[in-house]
């Protein structure tokens, strides 16, 4: 096993990180902020050291910094967690050039599921069903660029190659408003992406946002852990996930999960990953890959019984995949309610000191977060604090401990968008399971 990870993360994914190494006996190194000194995780780290000032870019995104951490402290291994450096393909090869290992994929998988463009073109390779689009770059051509929105049919849209967080996309209705929104997007995302490279695919309307859980050693062996659908969003940032996705049958699971895992083996994927879908009247289409750990993986943790941060470490210290795919089964259900310090309504963040904190319980309640009474929440970073996890034998019965737990769960001096969670638990289109994307957002607006 490894014997020292620095978690080079915060908050909730931090503290999840060092539990996972503490059950597997690995020491670990904390690195944080002068903002973060009092975060749970830090408390509890065998070594902890202040690598910046509060801004990111002076402290979790500082290469340098966490490097010399893992040298100072003759660490072996380095866990990016989630945001931050996770997906940052030079992060990767610098911790690997340093001699470390980093907990995820090489630099090269990165790097290519970076490009949307190259992403999907592996995919397709590999079987995965994708959006029907332009295969490959748009070039320079209106003519051609015409032809081929007329192929696919409109609405479509324009999408950047180096997008990310929804940024650098543009829904087109018809062929006059085409060639416009092409040069737009392109020039965008040579601004903000520092890549003008823009593709184009069909406009899902109604879809809903369904993931499928890979974990793969990087020696030719890969498992699906099921899906998750994580169609309750706002703003492109999801609120509520579950495990699994209403309505995909067992077969259906398989066709899908089992085009995943061949494409795990095809680029010798290492780690855990999520294969991003749209899901509309019954198919799945390919959107992303991602290529690290995601906020929502307790869902697929609860309904498989698989410690996924344990699964990431083993595949690191370089065991091959301890369980078959056989061995994976899918029992009950389970959802994640995002609790997030900010506005209810206005949905602007809300750091400050927690006054009052009781956490909720009882059978099925699973609740990660770092804060505490008299934890102060910063306002530099993301504004979660904590995910409230439910699992019961059927999704009636998770969401109803989903109710209490909501209902237990006090946190004080801080706003928090507990009540739109227990709003999305009351809806009854939410209860009857399978809302598009657009689901939340459109119910908002009404309000
Ligand atoms: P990002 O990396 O920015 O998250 P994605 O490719 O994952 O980009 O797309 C983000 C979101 O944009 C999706 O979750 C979906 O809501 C919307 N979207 C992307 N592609 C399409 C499409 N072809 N049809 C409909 N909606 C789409």
């Amino acid at each position: 096993m490894l014997d020292k990870v620095v978690i080079a993360n915060r908050g909730e994914i931090a503290l999840r990180i060092l539990r996972a190494c503490k059950e597997l006996g690995i020491k670990t190194v904390a690195v944080h902020s002068t903002a973060d000194r009092d975060l749970k995780h830090v408390l509890l780290a065998d070594e902890s050291i202040c690598i910046g000032k509060a801004p990111a870019t002076e402290s979790y995104l500082n290469i340098p910094r966490i490097i010399a951490a893992a040298e100072v402290t003759d660490a072996v291994a380095i866990h990016p967690g989630y945001g931050f450096l996770s997906e940052n393909a030079e992060f990767s090869e610098i911790v690997e050039k340093s001699g470390f290992i980093f907990i995820g994929p090489k630099a090269d998988t990165i790097r290519m599921m970076g490009d949307k463009v190259e992403a999907i073109k592996a995919m397709k390779k590999a079987g995965v069903p994708c959006v029907p689009g332009s295969d490959g770059p748009l070039g320079d051509d209106g003519q051609k660029n015409i032809q081929i929105a007329k192929r696919i049919g409109y609405p479509v849209i324009i999408k950047a190659a180096g997008g990310g967080g929804g940024r650098g996309m543009r829904v087109v209705r018809s062929e006059s408003e085409l060639l416009e929104s092409i040069q737009l997007t392109r020039a965008e995302a040579g601004a903000a992406f520092n890549n003008d490279v823009v593709y184009m695919e069909k406009f899902l309307e109604n879809p809903r946002h369904v993931e499928v859980q890979v974990l793969s050693d990087g020696q030719g062996n890969a498992i699906y852990l099921g899906e998750r659908d994580c169609s309750m969003q706002r703003r492109h940032q999801k609120v509520v996930e579950e495990a699994p996705a209403p309505g995909i049958t067992a077969d259906m699971r398989r066709y899908i999960g089992e085009r995943c895992t061949r494409a795990c083996v095809e680029i010798n994927y290492r780690g855990a990953g999520t294969f991003e879908f749209l899901y509309e009247n019954g198919e799945f289409y390919f959107i992303e890959m991602n290529t690290r750990i995601q906020v929502e993986h307790p869902v697929t943790e609860m309904v498989t019984g698989i410690d996924l941060i344990k699964e990431q470490l083993r595949i690191a210290a370089g065991q091959p995949l301890s369980i078959s795919q056989d061995e994976v089964k899918l029992t009950g259900h389970a959802i994640e309610c995002r609790i997030n310090a900010e506005d209810p309504e206005r949905f602007i963040p809300s750091p400050g000191l927690v006054k009052r904190f009781h956490s909720p319980g009882g059978m099925g309640v699973r609740w990660d977060s770092h804060i505490y009474d008299g934890y102060t929440v910063p306002p530099y970073y993301d504004s979660m604090i904590g995910k409230l996890i439910t699992y019961g034998e059927n999704r009636d019965i998770a969401i109803a401990r989903m109710r209490n737990a909501l209902s237990e769960l006090v946190i004080e001096g801080i706003k928090t968008n507990i009540p739109l969670q227990q709003m999305i638990m009351e809806d009854e289109n939410f209860q009857h399971g399978g809302a598009n994307i657009h689901y939340l957002e459109k119910k908002l607006d009404q309000q």
